[in-house]
């Protein structure tokens, strides 16, 4: 069978840049990958010659030959520079791994196919998972369940993939190395190449019959519900590792890690700076004046500070240890309330004659605005 121009098989054009070429071969990767068409020959197939089309113009120097020589040059100068330089050497050589490597956890579909020896065991893929909570959750630690989504093996047949009852048979034709030799005689002379074998597609074993849970992947998508402790003093950006609940590993290598990435949502009284956190507490002009005792919310229900006699507005108090646990080591940091002295907006006709009879004991001379109390004291030790 004669073989596709390459980049016709990526649908790129000839002086497509190797950006373009990526992207092209991501797309088309993503699509006919075997992790996501298991069992499919024809998507495997097509699989094989993207990959082979993309190692080919993805390397400059074979590019170059390539558009000068065409096929021929990958026939006729296969072993140029090197034996083994062709395709496939043991798996795919490219895994869904490295498709999906822009998003964090790895391949959604769980396939960590990166193998030199197919059959090796591989540490599953380390997930991530979002989640919001209160300040007074992160003030004082959350018992909760989380459903995460995520590969496990398959229990019916344990992951193999075989039938349950049955086993996956060692390959024939490459004896469960998952390669094969390929020798070829050209006039430049005999070169030999390996190859992922294509009877077993790299794996070394071959499954007769297949688990018709997991359809021969050995893998299957769960929602799993996991307990997550949060511990007291967590903020935005906190981390926490749960050992062992990511993905499923391969050919019996561990499970990944879960991150759970902590989000504290905003708070309509507090803001929090650091450990502490801050509020505004708006107070009377009277209050102000004379003094007084207020009740203010705290991360845990009420308080009460005193507020002395000429208190300005701005003025912050502090109740030591009422704020976040410090997340290593002891204690607590503080809350601090800061008073908002406020000026009343309206006004009777009685409580005006008030102000005014104060202004007057006070020395202060409101109705004209020009002299302020500060101006008169300053006239009367003058003299004028
Ligand atoms: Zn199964
Ligand atoms: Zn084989």
């Amino acid at each position: 069978m004669a073989k596709r121009d390459y980049y016709e098989v990526l649908g790129v054009s000839r002086d497509a840049s190797q950006e373009e070429i990526k992207k092209a071969f991501r797309r088309l990767a993503r699509k006919y990958h075997p992790d996501v068409n298991p069992d499919d020959k024809d998507a495997e197939k097509k699989f094989k010659e993207i990959k082979e089309a993309f190692d080919v113009l993805s390397d400059p120097d074979r590019r170059q030959q390539y558009d000068q020589f065409g096929h021929a040059a990958e026939e006729g100068f296969g072993g140029f520079g090197g034996f083994g330089q062709g395709f496939g050497q043991g798996g795919f050589g490219f895994g869904f791994d490295d498709i999906f490597e822009e998003f964090f956890g790895g391949s959604p579909f769980g396939g960590a196919t990166r193998t030199r020896r197919p059959n090796s065991p591989q540490r599953g893929s380390d997930l991530r998972y979002d989640l919001e909570i209160t300040l007074e959750d992160a003030a004082f630690g959350l018992q909760t369940t989380i459903t995460v989504p995520r590969t496990e093996n398959c229990d019916a047949c344990g992951g193999s993939g075989a039938k349950p009852g049955t086993k996956p048979e060692t390959c024939t034709h490459c004896h469960g190395s998952g390669q094969q030799q390929v020798v070829r005689n050209t006039a430049f002379g005999r070169f030999v190449s390996v190859r992922t074998c294509e009877a077993c597609g790299g794996t070394g074993t071959i499954i007769k019959e297949h688990c018709p849970q997991c359809q021969g992947s050995g893998r299957v998508q769960r929602r799993r519900k996991i307990e997550v402790k949060i511990p007291p003093g967590v903020d935005t950006g906190s981390r926490l590792r749960i050992s062992g609940e990511g993905e499923a590993g391969l050919h019996g290598g561990p499970p990944g890690d879960l991150y759970v990435v902590i989000h504290v949502r905003k708070h309509k009284i507090f803001v929090r700076e650091g450990d502490d956190v801050v509020m505004e507490q708006p107070i009377s002009f009277v209050q102000a004046a004379l003094g007084t005792e207020l009740e203010v919310p705290t991360l845990d229900g009420k308080a009460r500070i005193k507020i002395p006699e000429g208190t300005q507005t701005g003025t912050v108090f502090r109740l030591r240890g009422k704020g976040i646990p410090h997340l290593r080591g002891f204690g607590s940091g503080d809350q601090r309330v800061r008073v908002i002295v406020q000026v009343p907006k309206k006004l009777t006709a009685k409580q005006k004659e008030l102000l005014r009879e104060f202004a007057r004991i006070s020395g202060e001379d409101v109705e004209s605005g020009e002299k302020g109390f500060f101006d008169k004291m300053k006239d009367a030790f003058s003299g004028k």
